[in-house]
């Protein structure tokens, strides 16, 4: 559900028509549901009130400070993959405790501010980051809790881009050996062995491999247990699907039903990390037709926004939908929808049937609040674009859109460059 729809032709975010934004803050911009946001976060977190649980809103997936205090409100905490996404959840009020920490590349420095800060605990990916973090703690005086990211080697079935949990994948430790590695923790001093953790991939659109992979993380747990090693938390990561077209991914009812039934009895507290469900179709990307040209063999549209801004369509191959903003009688033509950007990946839309826009018009990418500005970049120099955030009949500027001095900000020429003619 979500609250972008036509009002007598004319497309509305909640009470707010998207081309009076437009008018507003010029194009393109990012736009983003209040009412969306808070109601995807209240049924994913009512879908396992039979379960204590805590909800760590994976910040990776739109890192806005508005939109982490928006979740933080209602109870979130988050999963952070480095030290910039900590820094950010804290100046949006995050309480430490609520704090996961997840990333096969930690660096100290990183792992030293997650500690000052107390964070609730660190999933870790390897044996060497096993000892790494024991020792920063040791130096820091401090005790890390912890779980061990384990790989289960389940097939999420998805985009291999976004498939984390397959043996081949870079994360996680192997189910099989992480007993040994978890004998390990347990021997160093300044580790707390607090939970398991496990995120298997991205875009899920079937229950069968969460439930598979929940099978294998309660023998590890049972195991864990005759060993004498407390488990208090199963951190079971993120991935639910969305739709963009035609998936018809488990609607979160149905994935906390199916997820707590396999869990009953399991004495943890169960941890969520879902990033696009939340946020995914909370989101828009609103951009502006140029021009449309007909080429040799192809019709385009060409517009304001590119992968710079979007990038999910020319890195997976990703589809989202293409609405115009003011609907009117007209065709549909087959035609790609592309930026400005100088390569050929560059398109929001590929060899699709589209209504047929022209140059001027308003166009909304649907689906693109999640993975859709967080991974956006300043390619062709490219000032990244504002994001909008609209409650019930007003809208708010949650990022300003960069200038070009914020596009050099930062870069130095150094003196021997500057007297001309000297190379
Ligand atoms: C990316 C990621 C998530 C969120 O994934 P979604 O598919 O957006 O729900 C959760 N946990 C970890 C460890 C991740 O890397």
């Amino acid at each position: 559900m979500h609250h972008f729809h036509y009002v007598n032709g004319e497309l509305y975010c909640e009470q707010v028509p998207v081309a009076a934004i437009a008018a507003a803050v010029g194009t393109p911009f990012y736009l983003y549901s209040t009412a969306t946001l808070t109601h995807h976060f209240r049924v994913f977190d009512q879908a396992f009130a039979d379960m204590p649980h805590l909800v760590c809103y994976a910040v990776k997936a739109n890192s806005n400070l508005a939109i982490l205090r928006l979740f933080i409100n209602q109870g979130s905490g988050v999963d952070i993959v480095s030290g910039g996404e900590l820094y950010r959840a804290l100046q949006a009020g995050v309480d430490p405790g609520k704090v996961v920490y997840s990333g096969v590349g930690k660096r100290p420095e990183e792992i030293r501010f997650a500690l000052e800060q107390g964070i609730l605990m660190f999933n870790i990916e390897s044996s060497q980051e096993l000892v790494a973090i024991d020792q920063i703690a040791g130096e820091m005086g401090k005790q890390a809790g912890i779980a061990l990211r384990v790989n289960p080697d389940v097939d999420p079935q998805t985009h291999p881009y976004i498939s984390t949990g397959l043996k081949q994948n870079k994360f996680g430790i192997n189910i099989e050996k992480s007993l040994s590695a978890y004998r390990t923790a347990r021997d160093l001093p300044n580790l707390e062995i607090v939970g398991v953790a496990c995120h298997i991939g991205s875009q899920l659109t079937q229950l069968s491999p969460f439930i598979e992979t929940l099978g294998r993380l309660k023998e590890l747990i049972s195991r864990l247990r005759q060993e004498g090693i407390a488990i208090r938390y199963l951190d079971i990561g993120g991935g639910l699907g969305i739709q963009y077209h035609q998936e018809k991914p488990p609607h979160p009812l149905e994935y906390g039903q199916g997820i707590q039934k396999e869990l009953a009895g399991l004495a943890c507290t169960l941890i969520l990390e879902p990033g696009r469900v939340l946020v995914g179709n909370a989101g828009i990307l609103v951009t502006r037709v140029l021009y449309t040209k007909e080429g040799e063999e192809k019709f385009f549209i060409i517009v304001d926004a590119g992968m710079n801004d979007l990038s999910r369509p020319s890195l997976y191959g990703s589809f989202h939908g293409v609405q115009p903003v003011v609907e009117k009688p007209r065709r549909e033509v087959k035609a790609s929808l592309v930026g400005p950007i100088c390569e050929s990946g560059d398109f929001l839309a590929k060899d699709r049937l589209l209504p047929e826009f022209s140059a001027g018009e308003l166009v909304a990418i649907m689906s693109a609040g999640a993975y859709g500005f967080s991974m956006s970049s300043n390619y062709n120099s490219r000032p990244r674009v504002p994001e909008i955030l609209v409650h019930k009949d007003e809208f708010y500027v949650i990022r300003e859109r960069e200038t070009y001095e914020t596009l050099i900000q930062g870069e130095h020429i150094p003196p021997f460059l500057q007297q001309e003619g000297k190379g």
